[in-house]
């Protein structure tokens, strides 16, 4: 492996969703970070994604009060991880947290309004669990000693407009990162999954567990020798582990393999290191 190419690392939902975790990632970007290039792309916190479609789904029926105290949850989450992991810095972080939610408060008043959510605006609701998520991960790294920023996947992935599972126009994707990526110097970028932009700059994403396929085309993008999914599940594995009784990890794949694989949503797991041959 050069040691000029990138790395991606991928962190998912569960990873971030508790102090404990989220420590463990933290440490573990940060010994990473010291070695060469390094990318990570991180999912929501826990359940947060799921407490969005719940959010847009209230508001949209006419109940903002009970929508608001979904997003209250979203932001308990995300302020008690920070506390945990920074608690000199609880209070700026936690201002942050509302900083960045108060335009998904102002959106589901709107839906409460029209009672109707277009797949347009449930997209632009449920990309607030990856951006609150990607700035805190950036934030806390920083606050930990290694030079970390975020980075607006909306700014780096171009989509078609079929909102709710947006299709990836992957050579204007991977000239974004190319000329993107330019300009980080030996910062790691902090990019959100799942989440993504029309050519005209709509929030779009690429469907339910869409940030492996992110991290695949952040790979792809820079270039990447590899790249590492961490999820609670060891080994990536031919079928999902709880459906499929005889899944097995697989060892080793290329990297339209990972892309393919990414793309239909196969649970990858802690360790998983696919080598770009
Ligand atoms: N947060 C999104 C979801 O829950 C994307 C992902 O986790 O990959 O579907
Ligand atoms: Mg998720």
């Amino acid at each position: 492996m050069s040691s000029n190419s990138y790395r991606v690392m991928k962190f998912g939902g569960s990873s971030v969703g508790s102090p404990r975790r989220l420590r463990q990632v933290i440490e573990l970007i940060g010994q990473h970070a010291r070695t060469g290039p390094l990318a990570v792309v991180v999912s929501a916190m826990g359940d947060t994604t799921d407490w969005l479609l719940e959010a847009a789904d209230l508001a949209t029926r006419g109940e903002l009060e009970d929508a608001l105290t979904v997003v209250g949850r979203i932001a308990h989450l995300a302020k008690t991880n920070a506390a945990a992991l920074h608690p000199a810095q609880s209070s700026t972080l936690a201002a942050r947290v509302d900083q960045l939610l108060a335009p998904l408060q102002r959106l589901l008043h709107g839906l409460s309004l029209t009672r109707e959510c277009s797949p347009s605006s449930k997209d632009k609701v449920l990309s607030f669990g990856e951006l609150v998520s990607a700035t805190l991960l950036a934030e806390l790294l920083e606050a930990s000693g290694t030079q970390a920023r975020f980075r607006d996947a909306r700014h780096l992935l171009v989509t078609d407009d079929a909102f709710g599972a947006a299709r990836v126009d992957v050579p204007r994707t991977r000239e974004r990162l190319q000329s993107s990526s330019a300009e980080w110097g030996t910062t790691v970028p902090v990019i959100p999954g799942f989440i993504a932009s029309t050519p005209d700059g709509r929030t779009t994403t690429l469907g339910r567990n869409g940030s492996d396929y992110t991290a695949a085309l952040v790979a792809q993008g820079l270039g990447a020798t590899e790249v590492t999914v961490w999820t609670d599940v060891l080994g990536l594995h031919t079928a999902d582990p709880d459906l499929v009784s005889d899944a097995y990890p697989v060892p080793h794949l290329s990297h339209g393999e990972g892309l393919e694989l990414a793309a239909v949503g196969v649970r990858t797991g802690l360790n998983l290191v696919a080598l770009f041959a």
